[in-house]
């Protein structure tokens, strides 16, 4: 306690010196950001304006007007499915309608993956129940990239789950025909903290105090897989994984069926199934809500036998080209100079994706209309991307990088490298932005600072040093290029939207999204138009593995980063 105060009055006096050198250093202009602020909180509408019109959608702002169109209308983004790629087809339209420049689908092709290429998928029908001991509806969704049950499916239940080799040996041959259990079972305590919350100014503060970062340091754990998988050598956990991703189907199950402890009181959360070989032949698979798995698995276990009946229908298209969403506004003086902001587009397919994330796309194509709109001139080019394959890895913005920038694996640079002056990035859900990470670069605090005073009515501009993963400013920061994320209230990102059944457009707080869009708005007019591009870190040397393909440590940030 004693050291951390030590600390924070030495990070104060720090930040006051900083602020006497960047207020000759930094250039705000306060008319342009009052401008973006009246444009987009003011006009007559916004809060404490004259009521807001059916649809959420106050004068000025057309923010809730975007997350409508790309959740009810269009959503679930699930990569490469047909309501990607007509939420796609909507967003360009929409741009151009604004007037932006080279609006365009950028492809890019998921074939060659190591994970897998990404199928189109989607689910054209569901059912699930219950019928012996008694009739239960089930509360559940059929998991990404698995087929259908070729017709209704009556079958009984079996528990098992598999952590190690010996759990394989357990259940060998007790399998077949069985619709199989495989998560351990839910514990739903009793729940003591709220589902939602803002961070509170001590949470804030513990953000800051930390000094320039080690790398690696502060990393979260390995993630689930329990002690067995830790005590494996790499080879024999690689072969463990690949056998247990056919386990259930070489062992002759109908099907298979897993709960989450955090999807409880309706909700469910879930992810993709394996794409490596061919998806098409997944066998079903379903997550349903917490308190249906354990009443099932409560009665097995008192040998009751349980049949359920599920009726599933999926449908696979065999394109696995993805895309990328840009737009631009060309840049007056320095047009091969670049600014980015974006976020991902994809989601996944339980719910619309409404914090996750067409919230983040939604305040980067509020970001562009307004800059637009307000006729602003900026010496940089201001190109948007909105992202595809992020769930699957931050796929659609490394394939990007990789192109004009650099590809981490060999660290080639290119002109475009040079010409970059930075990126901002919005996917921890609907939470307004209370600051930022630098992600270990120290030299932008105090250019941070004097853009966050301008702007203290709507945030306290948190800046930490820290690090936050899992999301596509990393495939930026892993080729050099400053590439940051905001840090966002959690709300109840990770208790109950974030990759649930539930993550739709109720969720979304339309003062939060207003008040990101007015922030990276500025943010990006000040990268776009200060003499210098953005400070840069030490070139980092080269990543044979490609950049590690995947979402990295998320422990250092702060507990809600997410993707
Ligand atoms: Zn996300």
């Amino acid at each position: 306690m004693r050291l951390r105060n030590t600390l924070l009055l030495l990070t104060l006096a720090g930040g006051i010196s900083a602020i006497l050198v960047a207020q000759q250093q930094e250039q705000v202009d306060l008319n342009v950001i009052h401008k973006l602020k009246v444009a987009e909180l003011g006009g007559g509408g916004g809060r404490g304006g004259p009521p807001t019109p059916p649809g959420g959608t106050p004068p000025g702002s057309k923010i809730m007007d975007i997350m409508w169109n790309l959740t009810d209308r269009y959503g679930p983004r699930l990569t490469n499915s047909p309501q990607f790629e007509a939420a796609g087809a909507w967003a360009v339209s929409q741009l151009k309608e604004w007037g932006l420049s080279n609006v365009a689908l950028e492809k890019w092709s998921t074939k060659d993956v190591p994970s897998g290429a990404i199928p189109g998928w989607q689910v054209t029908g569901y059912s699930g129940a219950m019928v012996e001991p008694t009739y239960m509806p089930i509360i559940g969704v059929p998991v990404a990239w698995t087929k259908g049950t070729g017709g209704p499916l009556t079958a009984e239940v079996a528990l098992a789950t598999i952590n190690s080799p010996t759990d394989m040996d357990k259940y060998h041959g007790k399998l077949k025909g069985k619709i199989v259990f495989t998560s351990a079972i839910p514990d739903l305590t009793f729940p003591t903290t709220p589902l939602a919350s803002r961070y509170t100014p001590e949470q804030l503060a513990d953000l800051t105090p930390d000094v320039i970062n080690v790398p690696g340091a502060g990393r979260g754990g390995g993630g689930r897989g329990g002690a067995a998988l830790a005590n494996m050598t790499p080879e024999e956990r690689t072969a463990f994984q690949e056998k247990q991703r056919s386990f259930f189907r070489d062992e002759g199950a109908v099907m298979t069926v897993q709960a989450d402890p955090r999807g409880q009181s309706g909700t469910l959360f879930g992810g993709g199934a394996a794409r490596q070989g061919d998806p098409t032949q997944n066998i079903p698979q379903v997550s349903i809500t917490a308190e249906h798995y354990n009443r099932i698995a409560r009665l097995v276990e008192h040998n009751v036998p349980v049949k359920l009946t599920f009726d599933i229908k999926t449908e696979f298209t065999p394109n696995t080209d993805s895309f990328n969403v840009v737009a631009e506004i060309p840049g007056t003086t320095k047009p091969n100079e670049v600014v980015m902001v974006g976020g991902h587009f994809d989601s996944w397919h339980y719910a619309t994706g409404a914090t996750d994330n067409a919230a983040g796309s939604a305040v980067a194509m509020e970001v562009m209309r307004l800059l637009k709109t307000q006729n602003l001139k900026m010496a940089r080019t201001v190109r948007m991307a909105l992202w595809g394959g992020e769930e699957e890895g931050l796929l659609g913005s490394a394939a990007y990088v990789k192109a004009p920038f650099a590809d981490p694996a060999v660290m080639k640079l290119t002109p475009e490298h040079n010409n970059f002056a930075g990126y901002f990035n919005i996917d921890n859900g609907t939470g307004r932005i209370r600051g930022i990470y630098l992600q270990g670069n120290e030299m932008m605090r105090p250019v941070f600072e004097t853009w966050f005073a301008a702007l203290k009515d709507l945030t306290p501009g948190v800046i930490t040093i820290r690090d936050t993963g899992g999301t596509d400013h990393q495939s930026f920061d892993r080729v050099g290029l400053p590439g940051f994320q905001f840090i966002q209230d959690p709300m109840d990102y990770n208790t109950r939207t974030h990759h649930s059944n539930m993550d739709t457009y109720d969720r979304i707080q339309a003062a939060d999204l207003e008040q990101m869009a007015v922030i990276e708005a500025a943010f990006v007019y000040n990268a776009a138009t200060r003499p210098d591009k953005l400070p840069r870190k030490e070139l980092p040397p080269p990543t044979p593995a490609g950049g590690r393909g995947g979402r990295g440590g998320r422990g250092a940030a702060a507990p809600t980063a997410g993707n």
